[in-house]
């Protein structure tokens, strides 16, 4: 079996978000594979481990994402491969199209991606992807079996659990509660240190960057305002009743 994952790099969502000139500040952020990809790739790696398969791992980001590679080929990953063309960077739309191109490239009999990621969060790409590919795409799978051309995969549903059946190829979407992500062991850390990345190019694809050119823009990033401390009315039940009816009115002049 062959197996794709789409994986994204996304700085840590302990860090602090610093926005300069409507960017994020990206000095002396730490940034780490995409929470929901960990449980793509560790899906990969088990079902490697249970039936033999060949895992290749595959990111459309800049140079520093080749760290994220690394640590998926210590995990258990067969291939990396960094779409790294400045001229590629873009939305979703952008994005879909170049891991399209890529895939298609390839064989696969299963496509593996994070549900949405933990930065832009659009949960876009898998669906895109798998649409354009003409591939039957299950989201947010909390539970997945292989037999033999079958996958038998759950998701949760405003609190019911859902169980889909459908023939391979497939690209599913990883939700919470897939597995438990394994650490790297040092190791795997060695050998992942030693491993080539994979490094293609918009020419490789044979894309025309100037088609899948962005959709959207991102007009402004703002942080949420601070909040302000609560406040707390005291006095007897009928005083306070007068002082928020006071608030509304005069302050908030919402009545
Ligand atoms: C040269 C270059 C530079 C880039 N620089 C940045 C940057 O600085 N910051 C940034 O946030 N993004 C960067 N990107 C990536 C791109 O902007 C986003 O990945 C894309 O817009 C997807 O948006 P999303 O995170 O909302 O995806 P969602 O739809 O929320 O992601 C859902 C899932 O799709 C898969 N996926 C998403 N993005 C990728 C990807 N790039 N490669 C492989 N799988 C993916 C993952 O499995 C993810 O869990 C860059 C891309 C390129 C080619």
């Amino acid at each position: 079996m062959k197996i794709l994952v789409l994986l994204k790099q996304t700085f840590d969502t302990e860090e602090e978000i610093v926005l300069v000139n409507n960017a994020l500040n990206e000095s002396g952020v730490k940034y780490v594979i995409n929470p929901y990809d960990e449980y793509a790739l560790e899906q990969a790696v088990l079902l490697k481990e249970q039936q033999g398969a060949e895992v290749t791992v595959v990111t459309a980001g800049p140079v520093r994402a080749e760290e994220a590679l690394r640590t998926a080929i210590a995990v258990g990953a067969d291939r990396a491969v960094l779409i790294d063309d400045e001229s590629l960077a873009g939305d979703e739309y952008t994005i879909s199209k170049v891991l399209v191109a890529f895939a298609k490239q390839e064989s696969y009999d299963l496509i593996l991606a994070g549900h949405m990621s933990v930065d832009d969060g659009a949960a876009q790409i898998g669906p895109r992807v798998a649409e354009e590919l003409g591939l039957p795409h299950i989201s947010t799978i909390t539970s997945l079996v292989i037999d033999g051309q079958t996958a038998r995969a759950e998701k949760d549903v405003e609190g019911d659990l859902e169980t889909i059946e459908v023939t391979l190829p497939v690209l599913l979407t990883a939700q919470q509660g897939l597995n438990e992500p394994r650490y790297p062991t040092l190791p795997g850390i060695m050998k992942a240190k030693k491993k080539p990345i994979e490094r293609v190019t918009a020419a490789d694809l044979g894309i025309d960057t100037a088609a899948i050119a962005s959709k959207t823009a991102i007009l402004n990033q703002y942080l949420p305002e601070k909040k302000t401390a609560g406040r707390i009315l005291t006095g007897e039940l009928a005083e306070q009743a007068a002082e928020l009816v006071d608030v509304l009115r005069n302050e908030v002049k919402v009545v």
